[in-house]
């Protein structure tokens, strides 16, 4: 089994995107307004982010950016050998996912920084592995970077009250406690500045303390923007929510207000599970729906 591995350079920086798995089944749960008679109303919407029966194409996938001497990732999948009750999909991986790093020539002690938009389980996972039954930091000399917001909000109230929350306190045992209590964590502000060009700006809604991550690569600026959209449908269809949004109203809103910042600017945007070619353009406005104009950066 071999991982797809899409290489692609922005100004200075070198992208490297490994996908772990297809998430194409569990799209239609995730946006159910995106039905396919709906998805063929948006015109410039065509492959290889839907099906020729206009279904929905997504990924689960990280992002490895080498800029300015350093190695960042963002977003870290589902990982192996995780529990997430109730997503058949997900639950319990074995994915030669550390092999398609090295393949891809990524030294995982080399990296330095690891960002998670949000802390959902499907943005955690590869932030450990399993050795001698023990969850390990995969990234051990980098820090981890999680808004304060977001890991308050499952302390405090998510493991409760939010729909994922019996998954995602499994999740932190497994994703997120072992680097927390290995000294790993940079807790950050949702509008916080990480040096060198890289930056987060808030873009609450999907989750209570979900943030974009800007990179200023040289004569180019790109933004990751997590489940801020978990299609590009949802560029055309700002109100299209997930069902799992910790807020539906204010993920509408969020996208709205960044889409309309974005429109016309030479800035590239993807979202974490948009399928390669996965960067693009933003143009359009609000009454008229925005438009994702794919640029294809690989190599
Ligand atoms: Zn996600």
């Amino acid at each position: 089994m071999k991982l797809k591995t899409i290489k692609s350079k922005i100004g200075n920086a070198i992208i490297t995107q490994i996908v772990e798995t297809d998430i194409n089944d569990a799209m239609p749960i995730i946006l159910p307004d995106a039905t396919p008679e709906e998805m063929k109303k948006i015109e410039w919407l065509d492959k290889p982010y839907r099906t020729d029966d206009y279904l929905m194409n997504a990924d689960s996938q990280a992002f490895f950016i080498e800029m300015n001497g350093r190695l960042f990732v963002v977003d870290t999948c589902v990982g192996n050998e995780k529990e997430v009750l109730g997503f058949d999909g997900f639950n319990n991986l074995n994915i030669p996912f550390l092999e398609a790093m090295e393949q891809a020539g990524i030294d995982r002690t080399k990296v330095t920084d690891v960002i998670c938009t949000h802390l959902h389980f499907d943005h955690v996972g590869w932030n450990t592995y399993k050795e001698n039954a023990k969850w390990k930091p995969t990234f051990p000399n980098a820090k981890y970077h999680f808004a304060k917001e977001e890991y308050d909000y499952w302390e405090k109230d998510g493991f409760k009250n939010h729909a994922l929350g019996p998954i995602e306190n499994v999740s932190f045992y497994e994703s997120i406690d072992p680097v927390v209590e290995a000294g790993l964590v940079n807790f950050i502000e949702m509008d916080d500045d990480l040096g060198d060009g890289i930056s987060v700006k808030p873009s609450s809604g999907h989750s209570k303390g979900h943030i974009n991550v800007h990179f200023i690569a040289g004569d180019e600026t790109f933004i990751i923007a997590g489940d801020m959209c978990h299609h590009p449908c949802q560029i055309a269809k700002t109100e299209w929510a997930a069902v799992i949004d910790y807020d539906r109203k204010e993920s509408g809103v969020t996208r709205r207000r960044i889409l309309g910042e974005l429109s016309g600017s030479d800035i590239l945007v993807t979202c974490t599970h948009f399928c390669s070619p996965s960067f693009g353009h933003i143009d359009g406005n609000e009454s008229d729906g925005f438009v994702f104009k794919t640029v294809d950066k690989s190599k």
